[in-house]
């Protein structure tokens, strides 16, 4: 393996100014790296191999000739096939949309591109970012570098993957209920969720849009700082995002913190967390502790309810945005011709045996057309949530679900504006055990759902979250220390998060590919 895959991006920017290497010859590694491991990893849907060289190739002649770069030059970033890139397949890991070749770049493409990063492919993901295991993708599975018998975890799966088996220093994800923080705690990377309207999601396709936002994914806190400083900022085509000012994250990402005040949640400790897991937790207290921060209890009493009701908002939100795949305005479309024939059969039959009720019931061939469209394009669990949110969303049951989520909602946020006064930021497991084996829970949603208990809650709070590397189960898995801060707080997230990096070497880790045999090598 070139020893440039084991640099993070901090490390390689400074040595790629320095001449020591040029953007071709890491993008080259990074491909070897993929053509060596991606056929047992399963963390790409597409490489981009004559893209990324092409734009290597620009970028080590714009450095020769001293030109201007940008802050992520000659970097290669892979990107979560849900961010619309010009030209470019964006399926959403769906049949639904695998044909779909986006007319224009989101803004945090635009952003990269600017920035001279190189988009090296595309990501696997939950179909419609609906998952926590990357298992509900319609084209493949993806495995954890770690142990190839477990979940990356989802629904970032494939981008998580790919940082932790060093196909790539970087990538990007989106987090819904914890899709970043979670897939990063299983891969053993950290992931970064920021604020509510800190990135701008134009051209991100929405799942569930008061709740989605993209992010980092990364090995090093550095990273994740001078990722999400390229990201952040004021949209004109987000009403969303939110016009602050972007602090130089990752300029100020090494200042520790002094008199740190951490706050831990004893009700996250029951008996529903993984005994390692819990472990690892109290180890990472006393790192914090002994960097001066000093540790209090807060409480967050309505996070009980943050599961159901994550489980109604995601849903309802999904099910609207949704509505636009009926195979005419967007997506797949059933092959006509066949429908049509099956149907004019369908009518014969009925004719010939003069049932007029049931000719009368059958569809005419626009609502057919759509309905199979549909019913072909979505996998099982992008239409268990529609079904979900349709149900609580329609008359009669609107203000009883849908309503009284939003109340909920609105008491965890203030739960955690109260816990904010008295703590900096809050720590607590990220995950309730490491990864899972796949298909252990595939069939069991609501054993699938409780996974997300630890992160729903920041989205549906609107604050920040990050997700770092705190430790390893005995069977070699890795364990995610979660930090959580007041919403536009992500500089004091990634200096807290930093401060416990310094103090340990987890993120050192990587996984064991040397027993992974790469197929014709
Ligand atoms: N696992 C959660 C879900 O299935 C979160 C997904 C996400 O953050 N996109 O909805």
């Amino acid at each position: 393996m070139s020893e440039l895959l084991e640099l993070t991006a901090t490390e390689l920017l400074k040595e790629f100014h320095k001449g020591q290497f040029g953007a071709v010859e890491l993008v080259n590694a990074c491909l070897e790296q993929i053509r060596r491991y991606d056929g047992q990893i399963g963390a790409f849907l597409r490489v981009d191999a004559q893209g990324a060289l092409a734009q290597a190739a620009q970028i080590d002649r714009r450095r020769h000739a001293r030109e201007p770069l940008g802050p992520l030059a000659g970097i290669p970033v892979a990107i979560k096939d849900n961010l619309c890139t010009q030209g470019v397949p964006t399926t959403c890991a769906s049949r639904m949309l695998a044909d779909f070749r986006p007319p224009y770049d989101a803004t945090v493409i635009q952003r990269l591109k600017a920035a001279d990063a190189i988009l090296l492919g595309r990501t696997n993901m939950d179909e419609f970012a609906m998952g926590g295991s990357t298992e509900n993708s319609a084209f493949q599975k993806t495995r954890n570098p770690w142990d190839l018998e477990r979940i990356p975890g989802g629904s970032s799966g494939g981008s998580a993957a790919c940082v932790a088996a060093r196909m790539t220093p970087l990538s990007v994800g989106t987090d819904t209920g914890g899709s970043i923080r979670q897939p990063a705690a299983l891969c053993g990377v950290v992931g970064l969720k920021p604020t509510y309207g800190r990135v701008s999601r134009y051209g991100l396709v929405a799942f569930a849009s008061s709740l989605d936002q993209i992010g980092p994914l990364a090995r090093s806190v550095e990273d994740a700082a001078l990722v999400l400083e390229v990201l952040a900022g004021h949209d004109p085509k987000d009403s969303t995002s939110v016009p602050k000012p972007v602090p130089p994250y990752s300029k100020t990402v090494g200042q520790p913190l002094p008199q740190l005040r951490i706050g831990i949640v004893p009700e996250h400790y029951s008996a529903g967390l993984d005994a390692e897991v819990g472990q690892a937790i109290q180890e990472a207290i006393k790192v914090y502790q002994s960097l001066g921060a000093t540790i209090r209890e807060v409480h967050l009493p309505h996070s009980k309810y943050a599961v159901a009701d994550y489980y109604i908002i995601a849903p309802c939100e999904a099910s609207s945005n949704l509505a636009r795949y009926d195979g005419v305005h967007y997506g797949y479309r059933t092959p006509e011709q066949q429908m049509r024939a099956q149907l004019e059969a369908e009518q014969a039959a009925l004719r010939r045996a003069g049932n007029q009720a049931a000719l009368e019931e059958l569809d005419t061939p626009l609502v057919r057309m759509f309905r199979q469209s549909r019913s072909e394009g979505f996998g099982p669990e992008v239409k268990r949530r529609i079904m979900l949110g349709t149900y609580a969303l329609s008359a009669g049951y609107y203000e009883a679900y849908y309503l009284k989520a939003l109340k909920v909602r609105r008491l965890i946020r203030q739960d955690f504006d109260r816990a904010f006064e008295e703590v900096d930021i809050i720590l607590g497991p990220v995950t309730p055990s490491p990864a899972f084996r796949l298909g252990e829970k595939i069939n069991d949603p609501l054993a699938m759902y409780l996974f997300d208990l630890y992160t729903v809650v920041t989205n549906l709070a609107g604050i920040c979250g990050i997700s770092i590397p705190c430790g390893f189960s005995r069977e070699g898995l890795p364990i995610g220390l979660h930090l959580q801060a007041p919403a536009f707080e992500e500089e004091r997230l990634l200096r807290a998060a930093w401060m416990f990096q310094q103090a340990t070497d987890w993120h050192h880790r990587r996984p064991p590919l040397e027993n992974l045999v790469a197929p014709g090598a």
